[in-house]
């Protein structure tokens, strides 16, 4: 990767962001998180002292503290750092099957898929790593698919402003296979295009060859 990094980014966009990421609630304390969990223990018809499930509240708090970290990660940090000196590249930038678990926000059931990413640069690139963090930032929140498909290729476009943004979604949602219709091996597919990707119908028809299509092939199903 070359050397010269630069922030990015005008600073309006990066207010509507910050504007975007604020959380507007009070954290419990450690101590409400662990009664809450005994009750839904309870709800469920089971006994939070007995000793199989005395240890449970403690591990679901710290389970919760990593599905979603997404809260504490600013995502404009992440992508502030870029690289100049492309050598005039100027053709599609892709990651493709980031895998990503994230937790629905109607039922807090596991969301699990993939997501694919593309860029048209605009002399700036970003590090392929950081595409992956930014998967992360967003799927480690309750979320719907569509809005976290919107995040990643919003967020992307304000920070890096490319010449054009595609992310696409597949994913299982846990809330319809074990519960409700009961439908396993159904997967979810979204996608958001912006700049060239929305306007040119040719570019997006290369985008979408070069991520082929979702729900064949290598896509695992949970
Ligand atoms: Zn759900």
């Amino acid at each position: 990767m070359p050397s010269s990094a630069h922030p990015t980014a005008p600073s309006a966009n990066i207010a509507k962001i910050r504007e975007r990421e604020r959380v507007r609630v009070r954290r419990p304390s450690r101590e409400e998180a662990l009664d809450a969990v005994r009750t839904l223990i309870r709800w469920a018809g089971d006994d939070p002292t007995r000793e199989g499930l005395i240890g449970t509240p403690d591990r679901v708090v710290r389970s919760y503290a990593e599905f979603f970290s997404g809260y504490d990660e600013d995502p404009v940090a992440l992508l502030q750092r870029t690289f100049e000196e492309t050598d005039g590249y100027d053709e599609i930038v892709m990651l493709k099957d980031i895998r990503f678990e994230s937790h629905c926000e109607h039922h807090i059931a596991p969301i699990i898929g993939k997501v694919h990413i593309a860029y048209l640069p605009s002399n700036r690139v970003v590090g392929i790593s950081k595409l992956a963090r930014l998967v992360e930032v967003y799927a480690k929140r309750l979320q719907i698919q569509e809005k976290m498909t919107a995040q990643i290729a919003n967020t992307l476009d304000e920070v890096l402003q490319p010449k054009g943004v595609a992310v696409v979604i597949e994913a299982a949602h846990q809330c319809m296979t074990t519960r409700g219709v009961h439908k396993p091996g159904v997967s979810m597919v979204t996608s958001r295009m912006l700049g060239v990707f929305r306007a040119d119908p040719t570019t997006r028809r290369e985008v979408l060859t070069m991520i082929g299509t979702p729900g064949s092939g290598s896509s695992e199903h949970v």
